[in-house]
């Protein structure tokens, strides 16, 4: 049915100083080989299911895809793609719930958000002008400059947790398409909640690995790519969320087909079975940071 696949941007794959690490979500050693890519493999932990590019690249390297080299390609394709890539998050917080969220918070006078990896700025913008006290990390440093300078943002260039933000700064933080690029997830995931007021919330966008679209294409899958250390199903995605010490309140996932896939009915059949029964593309998991502070 399907044949072709098209990747998400990506850095060239690089021989780069990798090592082979136990599961980040259950310490388990049993990784047994899932998808063999051009240059780099993913595997899956035996125990928990967690798929992770192992051998890993050492963090240092992840790091220096994003800040050398290829900066203003990232931002090329940013531009390019901005105004789908706004829609795409818009219609996904719309059917997280945002603007109820958005109704709560605003009556309790709660108006902090940030967005970690925020891009050129295009969300918080939009965000700002509904009444958002808005902060953004870019570590990508021409987008972070753009988003500064063309659009007058707060944002940030170092990563989330060099940037110290204050215990309980913020009521909402978005992440879209970040997690799977770390090398330490469960750490990022430990900083937000310790950023998040009580009560506050984390929504985290990422490519679903259990849905169609991965099951279809395996390692052409277009978000098999270099960049993605993590690949999360909603139940890897949701045991993180409640190890750092959230609540999963919402699960969404969308994208049956790839567009230009398939006829145009049958890719609006499969996007809409896909959202209904959580086989989508990409997902969405909004969760509620659970009072107390972690350890
Ligand atoms: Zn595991």
């Amino acid at each position: 049915m399907c044949t072709r696949s098209i990747k998400t941007w990506s850095t060239p794959v690089s021989a780069e100083e990798s090592r082979l690490i136990p599961c980040i979500l259950c310490g388990g050693e049993a990784l047994r080989p899932y998808l063999a890519c051009e240059g780099f493999a993913y595997r899956r932990c035996a125990r928990c299911g967690l798929v992770q590019m192992n051998p890993q690249p050492l963090a240092s390297e992840v790091a220096r895809r994003y800040q050398e080299g290829h900066g203003a390609a990232y931002l090329a394709y940013e531009l390019a793609n901005e105004q789908a890539f706004l829609e795409l998050q818009t219609l996904a917080l719309g059917d997280a719930g945002f603007a109820a969220l958005e109704r709560d918070l605003f009556a309790k006078g709660q108006k902090t958000l940030l967005d970690v990896g925020c891009a050129t700025g295009a969300l918080l913008e939009t965000l700002s002008r509904r009444g958002w006290e808005t902060t953004g990390v870019e570590i990508c440093t021409p987008a972070q400059v753009y988003a500064q300078r063309v659009r007058n943002l707060d944002v940030r260039a170092l990563p989330l947790k060099e940037n110290h933000f204050p215990c309980h700064s913020f009521a909402v933080v978005l992440a879209s398409h970040l997690i799977e690029h770390l090398n330490d997830p469960r750490a990022f995931v430990r900083e937000v909640h310790r950023i998040l007021l009580p009560g506050g919330c984390f929504l985290v966008t990422t490519p679903n690995i259990g849905g169609f679209q991965a099951r279809l294409f395996k390692n052409r899958w277009r978000s098999a790519i270099f960049d993605h250390l993590f690949l999360f199903s909603i139940k890897t995605l949701s045991r993180l969320l409640g190890d750092c010490g959230f609540e999963v309140v919402r699960v969404c996932t969308w994208g049956g087909l790839a567009a230009g896939s398939a006829p145009a009915g049958l890719k609006r059949l499969c996007d809409r079975g896909a959202k209904r029964f959580g086989f989508g593309d990409v997902m969405l998991i909004k969760a509620r940071r659970c009072g107390g502070e972690m350890l």
